[in-house]
C-alpha cells in the first residue's frame, strides 16, 4: 500500500479511530492493522475531510454514503473468521473504503455498484492505494455476481428486505455471508454461514444502510 504524503496528522487521527474501535469490541488484530493502515480522508470529499476519522458514516454525494468505520470493522471481522478468504464479493462499492479494507486481507476481490460516477472515483480511489486484487464491476448486484462464485465471503452494504437464495447459492463451503436486512428504520445486521446445504443466521446488530436497488441503473 503506497503511504506517501499522509501526513503524521492523519496516522494520529486513525490511531485514535482504532483505540475507539477496539474500545468498541472490534478485537482482530489484522483488521485492526488494516483500519489503522488506510487512510478515509482520501475517499471523502474536501468539505467533509474533517470529520475522515470520526466513527460516522459521511455523505458521499447520489444520496449515498461512506460507511460507519465501526461497521466496516465489524462486518470485515464477521468474514475473517473463514479465512483463508480466496475470493470476496463485495455488494455496494460505493466510493471503495470497505473494499480497500478486505483487499489487503482476501487473495481477489470482486465489489459491483450501480452507480457510475461511485464506480470510477472507487476505481481511482483504490489505485491510489495501489490495491492490484481489486476487480470493480458496473452493474446491479442485488443477485449478487455468480460469474465468479463461488465465494469464501460476500459483503452487503446496502439492504434489501430479505436475504435473496441467489447470494446464498453463491457461497462456498464454510463461507460466510454478512449483510444488513430490512426498511431503513428497522434492520438488522446478519451473519449467514453455509454449513454443506444449511445456512446458519445470526443477528450481529442493528444497523442503517441505504436500500439495496433492483432495477436499471440511473447512471
Ligand atoms: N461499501 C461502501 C458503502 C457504500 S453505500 C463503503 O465502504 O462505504 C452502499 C452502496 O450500494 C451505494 O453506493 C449504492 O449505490 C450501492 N447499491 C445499492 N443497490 C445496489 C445494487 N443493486 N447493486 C450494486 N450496488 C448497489
Amino acid at each position: 500500500m503506497n503511504l506517501d504524503g499522509i501526513g503524521v496528522t492523519s496516522r494520529r487521527t486513525r490511531e485514535r479511530l482504532v483505540a475507539q474501535l477496539r474500545d468498541r469490541g472490534i478485537c482482530n488484530a489484522n483488521v485492526l492493522d488494516v483500519m489503522r493502515a488506510t487512510p478515509r480522508h482520501i475517499f471523502i470529499d474536501e468539505a467533509f475531510s474533517h470529520l475522515s476519522y470520526d466513527d460516522i458514516p459521511v455523505n458521499i454525494g447520489y444520496k449515498q454514503t461512506i460507511s460507519q468505520p465501526y461497521i466496516v470493522a465489524r462486518m470485515t471481522e464477521a468474514v475473517l473468521d473463514a479465512a483463508p478468504l480466496k475470493r470476496v464479493l463485495e455488494i455496494g462499492t460505493g466510493c471503495g473504503y470497505q473494499t480497500a479494507i478486505i483487499a489487503p486481507l482476501a487473495e481477489e476481490v470482486y465489489s459491483i455498484e450501480r452507480i457510475k460516477p461511485l464506480h470510477d472515483k472507487a476505481a481511482a480511489n483504490l489505485e491510489t492505494l495501489g490495491l492490484g486484487n481489486v476487480h470493480l464491476i458496473h452493474g446491479d448486484g442485488s443477485l449478487g455476481y455468480p460469474g465468479k462464485s463461488p465465494y469464501d465471503a460476500i459483503i452487503v452494504t446496502a439492504a434489501p428486505l430479505g436475504i435473496p437464495n441467489e447470494l446464498l447459492a453463491q457461497l462456498a463451503q464454510n463461507g460466510r455471508l454478512v449483510i444488513p436486512v430490512g426498511a431503513a428504520a428497522d434492520q438488522e445486521l446478519r451473519l449467514i454461514t453455509r454449513k454443506e446445504d444449511q445456512f446458519v443466521s445470526r443477528l450481529l446488530c442493528n444497523v442503517r444502510f441505504v436500500p439495496l436497488l433492483k432495477g436499471p441503473l440511473q447512471y
